[in-house]
C-alpha cells in the first residue's frame, strides 16, 4: 500500500549545486563594482579609455544580473517564477542595449540618440514593472489592479511635479526632434512608474519575500536616478560614458543580482493567510497627488495648459475614479468574505457549526410544519490523534482538508457538509432515508483509498452514524437529532463497524449501560461527554501509575496434537465495584492520550514476569503480547524487549508479539527494521486480526512475520457458509506457501472447531478451546486438567462453559 515519498514542495533542481558557484560570481561582481566606482571617482582614466572601461564594466555587471535573475526564475514556482522571468527579460534587454551602446561608442565615438539601443534599454522598465506587479504574492485584500492604479496615480503626480518644475523648462529651451523628445521622456517617466509600483508593492508586502523586494526596489531606484540624470544630461548634451551617474546603473545591477539570489532563499508559503496591508498603502498614493496639486496651484495658468499636463491630469482623474470604484468593489467583496468566513471553517472551507445549526434549524422547521424528512450523518475519523502525534499537525491539517474534499464529493449540491471541530464532521441530508443511507455509504466508500500526505500514505477509517427525522416524529428537536447521530457514530466506533450505523433506541440504552460501567452512579450524559472522558482519563492514568491494570491469558492450541503451544496476554482493567473492563472500552482513550507507551511497557514486563513464574513452576510456555503497529516503528523497541527478557532470565522464544492495528502508519521502512531486529533476536511475530483490514495481504508480502491470526469475523461464519470456508482454505494454502503458521481466532463451537482442523489450520484459539484466565491458572491449564486434549476438542466437553476473565 505504500508508495514512494511524494514531495509536496518540488525541489529546486540542482539548486544545491548552483549556489556555491553563485556566491563566487557574486563576489566577482562586487569586486568589479568596487573597481568601477574607484575608477570613475578617481579620475585616473580619460577619453576613449575611460569610455571603453566604463562600457565593459557595466556589461560585466549586467551579465551576472541576468544569470542570477534567470536562476531565481528557474528555482521558483508560480507567479514568482513569472516575475523573475520578466525581470530576466528586462535585464537582457538592458544588456543588449548596453552592448549596442558599447559598439556605437567604440566605433562612432558619439552614439546617435535616439537609437536602436534605446529600444533595448526600454525593455528594462517594462520587464521590471511586470515583475513588480507579479511579485508580491501575499494574499492581501487589495487586488493587483488597485496596486497598478496606485502606481499610475503616483507616477502621474510625480510626472506633473517634475514636468512643471524641471522637465518643461528644460525641453522648452532645447527641444530635440519629436521621437527623441518622446524617448528621452520615456526614461524618467518609466522610472517614475517603476519606482511607484515598487514603493506600493513594498509597503504592502508583509511576508518572507520582503528582503528580495527591498533589494530589488533599491536596484531599480539606482537605475531610475541614473536614467533621469541621463535624460537630463542628454537633453543638455553633456553626457559621455564614464560620467558619475554610471555608478547608478552599476549599483542597480549589483542590487538586482543580490535580490535575485535572496529570492532563492525564500520558501514556499504553506497556506494562504489573509494579510491586512498597512496604513501606508492607503495614504501613500494620495501624497504625491496632493504635492502635485500644491505645485500646480503655484504655477501660472498658461503653463498648466501644455499638452502633457492636460493629458496626465486627465489620466489622473480617470485613474482616481477607477481606484475609488475598485476600492468600493473590493470593500464589498471584503465584507462578503468576512461574512462568509464567519460561517465557514477556515481550514477546510466547509460550513462551521453556526451555519450547520442554522441550516439544520431551518430543515427542522420544514420537518415540523410539512413533514419533510431529513437526516444527519455524524462522521468522526478513527485514530486521527495518531496522525497528529506521529506525523505532526501540518500533516493532520492536510488530512482534514483531504477528508473535507472527499466528503464534499459524497453529497448532492444542496446538502450541507460541516466541520464541527477537530476530526468531527456532520452532513445534513434533506430527503428520504434512502438518500441519507446512500450518502452514508458513499462516505464509508470514500475512505477506501488511502490519503497521500507529504509522502505518507494513510488509510483512515471513519465511524459514521446516521440519525433520521421522519414524519412520524414531528416534535423531534435539532439537538436531539444531532445527539442521536452522535450516539450512532459512537456505536460505530465502539464496534469498529465499517458500515453506516443507523440510530436505534437500543443504542441509547447501550451507551447508558456503558457509561454506568465506566462512571458508576454519577454517569455523564449519553455519548461520553467531555467531562466524563476527562474523569475516566484521570482514573485510567492513576490505574496505569498504580499498575492496577492486569492481564488475562488465553491459550492457543496446536490443532493436530491438541497441546497448548502458547498463551496470549489480554489487558484487563478491574473496577472498584468488582467488574472488569475489556480493553476495547479503554484502549481508545489510552491511544488518544499518548499512554500507549507506558501501557505496552507494563504489558511486556507483566507478561514476562508471569512467564518466568510459570517456568519456575515447570511450565515452559511462550506468551504473546499485543502491540499496536505505531509502536513497531519505535526503533528502541527491540532493545527494550531484549532487556526485559534478560531482566526476567528468559530466552527470546518465551515471547511473541502480535501486531494489532487498523491504521498502519507508513513508517514501514522503520517497522520492517524493527521487525527484522526482533526476529533476528528470536522473537516470533504474528499479524493479528488478519482479514479484517484492507492491506492485510500486503503485510504478508512485505513484512517479516511467522504467524497469521485469522480474524474471528472470518471464522465465525464458516460452518454455515461454504464460501467463507473456501476463503479460509485459500488463506491457509497461501500461508503454507509463505511458510507461515495459521492461527484461527474466535472458535466458539465444536462444528467450527472440526471444520478449521479439516481446513488445515495449524493453531486454534477461542472460547471453545479455552477462555482467557488469570496468570495463576495457566500452569494448571498446560499441565493438568485438560491433558493432551483440550476441553472442547471434538468429542470432549466444550470449554466455552468455563468461567474466564
Ligand atoms: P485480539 O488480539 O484479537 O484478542 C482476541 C480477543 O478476542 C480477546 O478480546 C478475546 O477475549 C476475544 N476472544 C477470544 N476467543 C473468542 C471467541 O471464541 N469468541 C469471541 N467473540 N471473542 C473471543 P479482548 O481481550 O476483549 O481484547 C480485545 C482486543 O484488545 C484484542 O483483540 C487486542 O486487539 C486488544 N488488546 C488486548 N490486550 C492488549 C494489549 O495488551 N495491548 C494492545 N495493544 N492491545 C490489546
Ligand atoms: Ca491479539
Ligand atoms: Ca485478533
Amino acid at each position: 500500500m505504500l508508495t514512494p515519498a511524494v514531495n509536496m514542495v518540488p525541489a529546486a533542481d540542482g539548486e544545491g549545486a548552483t549556489m556555491p558557484k553563485a556566491s563566487r560570481v557574486a563576489v566577482g561582481a562586487v569586486v568589479v563594482f568596487v573597481v568601477f566606482v574607484v575608477v570613475i571617482l578617481s579620475g585616473w582614466l580619460h577619453g576613449p579609455t575611460l569610455t571603453v572601461v566604463d562600457d565593459f564594466a557595466l556589461l560585466a555587471l549586467a551579465i551576472p544580473a541576468v544569470a542570477f535573475s534567470a536562476l531565481a526564475a528557474r528555482s521558483l514556482w508560480g507567479r514568482r517564477r513569472l516575475a523573475w522571468a520578466s525581470m530576466t527579460v528586462g535585464l537582457l534587454g538592458w544588456t543588449v542595449g548596453e552592448a549596442i551602446w558599447t559598439v556605437y561608442e567604440v566605433h562612432l565615438h558619439q552614439p546617435p540618440f535616439p537609437s536602436i539601443a534605446d529600444v533595448a534599454f526600454l525593455v528594462m522598465p517594462v520587464g521590471a514593472c511586470a515583475a513588480l506587479l507579479l511579485l508580491p504574492a501575499e494574499h492581501t485584500s487589495q487586488s493587483r489592479a488597485r496596486l497598478f492604479l496606485d502606481g499610475v496615480i503616483m507616477a502621474g503626480s510625480l510626472f506633473l511635479v517634475s514636468w512643471v518644475t524641471i522637465l518643461h523648462p528644460l525641453y522648452q529651451s532645447d527641444a530635440p526632434d519629436q521621437l527623441g523628445f518622446v524617448i528621452s521622456l520615456a526614461y524618467p517617466l518609466s522610472d517614475i512608474v517603476i519606482l511607484t509600483v515598487a514603493g506600493v508593492a513594498l509597503v504592502r508586502s508583509t511576508g518572507q519575500h520582503r528582503l528580495s523586494l527591498i533589494l530589488l526596489t533599491a536596484g531599480l531606484a539606482c537605475f531610475a536616478l541614473a536614467d533621469s540624470a541621463f535624460a537630463y544630461l542628454t537633453a543638455t548634451d553633456s553626457y559621455s560614458s564614464g560620467n558619475v551617474i554610471d555608478i547608478g546603473w552599476a549599483a542597480g545591477l549589483l542590487f538586482i543580482s543580490v535580490a535575485a539570489s535572496a529570492a532563492h532563499e525564500s520558501k514556499r508559503k504553506r497556506r494562504n493567510s489573509f494579510v491586512l496591508p498597512g496604513w501606508a498603502s492607503v495614504w501613500l498614493p494620495y501624497t504625491p497627488l496632493l504635492v502635485a496639486g500644491v505645485v500646480a496651484a503655484a504655477q501660472p495658468v498658461p503653463d498648466l495648459k501644455s499638452r502633457p499636463v492636460l493629458i496626465v491630469a486627465s489620466i489622473l482623474v480617470v485613474t482616481v475614479l477607477g481606484r475609488q470604484f475598485l476600492a468600493v468593489k473590493e470593500n464589498r467583496l471584503l465584507v462578503a468574505t468576512v461574512a462568509d468566513q464567519a460561517l465557514h471553517d477556515p481550514l477546510t472551507g466547509l460550513a462551521n457549526r453556526a451555519l450547520f445549526s442554522d441550516r439544520l434549524g431551518h430543515a427542522m422547521h420544514l420537518h415540523e410544519r410539512e413533514g419533510l424528512s431529513l437526516a444527519v450523518l455524524a462522521v468522526d475519523l478513527n485514530e486521527f490523534k495518531l496522525v497528529n502525534d506521529h506525523l505532526g499537525h501540518l500533516v493532520g491539517d492536510d488530512l482534514l482538508v483531504g477528508v473535507a474534499q472527499r466528503l464534499r464529493h459524497c453529497v448532492r449540491p444542496g446538502d450541507t457538509v460541516a466541520r464541527l471541530g477537530g476530526d468531527e464532521f456532520s452532513i445534513l441530508v434533506e430527503g428520504g432515508n434512502d438518500v441519507a443511507e446512500l450518502v452514508g455509504n458513499r462516505v464509508v466508500e470514500a475512505f477506501e483509498e488511502p490519503f497521500v500526505l507529504n509522502g505518507h500514505e494513510l488509510l483512515m477509517r471513519p465511524s459514521v452514524g446516521l440519525a433520521l427525522a421522519e414524519s412520524d416524529e414531528p416534535d423531534l428537536t435539532a439537538d436531539e437529532l444531532l445527539q442521536r447521530a452522535d450516539t450512532a457514530m459512537y456505536s460505530a466506533k465502539r464496534s469498529r463497524a465499517r458500515v453506516v450505523q443507523t440510530y436505534s433506541p437500543e443504542m441509547q440504552l447501550l451507551t447508558e449501560v456503558d457509561d454506568k460501567m465506566l462512571f458508576g452512579p454519577t454517569a455523564p450524559p449519553p455519548g461520553l461527554g467531555a467531562a466524563g472522558s476527562i474523569q475516566l482519563l484521570g482514573r485510567l492514568r492513576a490505574a496505569i501509575d498504580e499498575a492496577a491494570l492486569t492481564l488475562a491469558y488465553q491459550p492457543k492450541f496446536d490443532l493436530q496434537t491438541g497441546r497448548i503451544v502458547g498463551v496470549e496476554a489480554l489487558l484487563r482493567w478491574p473496577q472498584p465495584d468488582g467488574s472488569v473492563l475489556a480493553p476495547e472500552a479503554f484502549l481508545p482513550l489510552v491511544r488518544r492520550h499518548g499512554l500507549m507507551g507506558s501501557v505496552t511497557q507494563m504489558v511486556i514486563s507483566r507478561a514476562l514476569e508471569d512467564a518466568s513464574k510459570w517456568r519456575r513452576a515447570g511450565v515452559d510456555i511462550p506468551v504473546a503480547v499485543n502491540l499496536f503497529a505505531p509502536s513497531m516503528a519505535n526503533v528502541g523497541l527491540p532493545a527494550t524487549i531484549t532487556q526485559a527478557l534478560a531482566d526476567h532470565g528468559l530466552p527470546p522464544s518465551a515471547l511473541a508479539v502480535e501486531i494489532t492495528e487498523e491504521l498502519f502508519l507508513d513508517s514501514t521502512e522503520r517497522t520492517r527494521l524493527v521487525l527484522n531486529e526482533l526476529r533476528r533476536n528470536g522473537i516470533r511475530i504474528a499479524i493479528d486480526d488478519f482479514g479484517s483490514g484492507y492491506s492485510a495481504l500486503s503485510y504478508l508480502r512485505d513484512l517479516p512475520i511467522d504467524e497469521v491470526k485469522l480474524d474471528r469475523s472470518f471464522i465465525a461464519p464458516i460452518a454455515a457458509d461454504d464460501r467463507a470456508a473456501a476463503v479460509v482454505r485459500a488463506v491457509v494454502g497461501l500461508a503454507h506457501v509463505l511458510d507461515l503458521t495459521v492461527v484461527v481466532e474466535g472458535v466458539e463451537d465444536a462444528e467450527t472447531a472440526a471444520l478449521v482442523r479439516e481446513l488445515g489450520c495449524g493453531v486454534g484459539q477461542g472460547y471453545f478451546y479455552g477462555v482467557p484466565v488469570p496468570a495463576d491458572q495457566v500452569p494448571g491449564l498446560v499441565t493438568g486438567g485438560l491433558g493432551g486434549l483440550p476441553s472442547g476438542w471434538p468429542g470432549s466437553t466444550p470449554g466455552a462453559g468455563v468461567k474466564g476473565c
